[in-house]
């Protein structure tokens, strides 16, 4: 029998978290450490109490709703995503994961379903960057890929860091190591989410089963060459750091369109210039260029072209570069047993499935670090996310909560 989601009572709850927002419907803004945020966590842990699920907070925030197993010494089947959103969002990314997670055990429980291993919920905090300029905060501490001591060093805009935060919030030092999970702690790992691509709403299809997870690396590029006035110092004598950084971010095109990897993509998301001023020569370009792929020797093949480019041009220009690594993740590669899986339970519940790569990244992106991950998404309008109109047909969710309770029973029996 496949298990049947109670859709009325998912929705509603998909609005009550909604309207926890620090800008009026149909806006989600919950950026971390907001009173948003803050009361969003605090209404889903009232939801895990009320399924009767064992509740854990860790250091850094991440919720972990446990339902026993009969079994519980066996590694638990984990399932999960986040609640907090950038400023300007819609209400289905991340939330679907969640509250479809705890839709999928509601009916599983509602069947009588006994779980042989432990199923867990885990809401992870801070999965946008909006805060602390790094996404999947934490998750990258439960997979231990973010050291804890560079974690609590984090600044904000403010030049507050997440040592302070944690500090004010929970009113003592807050030490991280022990978010830090080892390997094998779960026996595997699924995301719900929404697509927030086109792919499967051109297509039709209901359920995509994530193969592959593309990876960012971000290069920051500080370029430092001569100011002065525009009209007095001649062509020959300029090193102009802003055309030093055009040359550069036309190089990261050039690198990811002449990579081996159809995935390789490279975006120069952040230029900015000194001073700013119509008659005066820029002396400095600041760069941010976002490298991704779900190749890694691609990625990084990538990567490494475009810092000889960089070393190149401005030795060429005679201005000076400072370059850093602000992160280089590692693509993930889906557990095939689980794909299977979201594939046969996709076809118990009469749906469509397609293999697809997700060219976002996930908390999933770390937990494939620990455990067997795979994800599942669903259709979203247009593709569209990260914006108030971002929508999810009831249908669709309905669906992939549906399969993840099909996927939940088959590894928790
Ligand atoms: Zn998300």
């Amino acid at each position: 029998m496949a298990a049947e989601v109670d859709l009325d009572w998912l929705l509603q709850e998909i609005d009550v978290l909604a309207a926890i927002s620090e800008e009026p419907a149909p806006v989600v803004t919950r950026v971390l450490f907001s009173e948003a945020d803050l009361n969003a966590r605090q209404h889903v842990k009232q939801l895990c109490t009320g399924l009767r699920l064992n509740l854990r907070e860790d250091a850094v925030g991440n919720i972990f709703a446990r339902w026993d197993g009969t079994e519980p010494e066996l590694a638990a089947i984990a399932t999960g995503s986040h609640v907090d959103a950038i400023p300007n969002a819609g209400k289905f990314d991340g939330v679907v994961g969640v509250l479809g997670a705890l839709a999928a055990i509601r009916s599983l429980q509602a069947e009588g379903f006994k779980p042989r291993r432990s199923i867990e919920v885990i809401v992870f905090v801070a999965e946008e960057p909006t805060r602390f300029g790094i996404g999947c905060l934490g998750g990258r501490l439960l997979s231990g890929a973010l050291r804890t001591d560079r974690a609590l060093a984090l600044t904000d805009d403010d030049d507050k860091s997440l040592r302070q935060w944690l500090h004010d919030i929970y009113g003592r030092e807050t030490a991280l190591d022990s978010v830090v999970r080892e390997r094998g702690s779960y026996a595997g790992f699924l995301e719900l989410h929404i697509e927030q691509g086109p792919i499967l709403d051109r297509a039709g299809i209901a359920i995509g089963a994530v193969e592959s997870i593309a990876a960012p690396a971000t290069l920051r590029v500080q370029l430092t060459g001569e100011g002065g006035h525009a009209g007095a110092v001649l062509m020959p004598d300029r090193h102009d750091a802003l055309l030093a950084g055009a040359e550069v971010a036309l190089a990261a095109e050039q690198a990811a369109r002449e990579s081996q990897s159809r995935d390789s993509v490279a975006t120069t998301g952040v230029f900015r210039i000194k001073p700013g001023a119509v008659n005066s020569v820029p002396f400095r370009a600041d760069l941010e260029i976002d490298v991704r792929d779900t190749d890694l020797a691609a990625r990084d093949t990538a990567l490494q072209r475009i810092q000889s480019d960089i070393a190149r041009i401005s030795h060429r220009r005679s201005v000076s570069a400072a370059t850093a690594i602000l992160n280089q993740d590692a693509p993930a590669v889906c557990d095939p047993e689980l794909l299977k899986t979201i594939d046969h339970s996709a076809a118990i519940l009469g749906l469509t499935s397609l293999r697809m790569v997700s060219r976002a990244y996930h908390n999933a992106l770390f937990m494939a670090q620990i455990c067997p991950t795979a994800m599942i998404f669903i259709p979203c309008r247009n593709g569209v996310s990260h914006r108030p109109d971002e929508y999810a047909s009831p249908k669709a969710i309905s669906n992939g909560s549906s399969v993840l309770a099909e996927v939940l029973r088959k590894l928790a029996e």
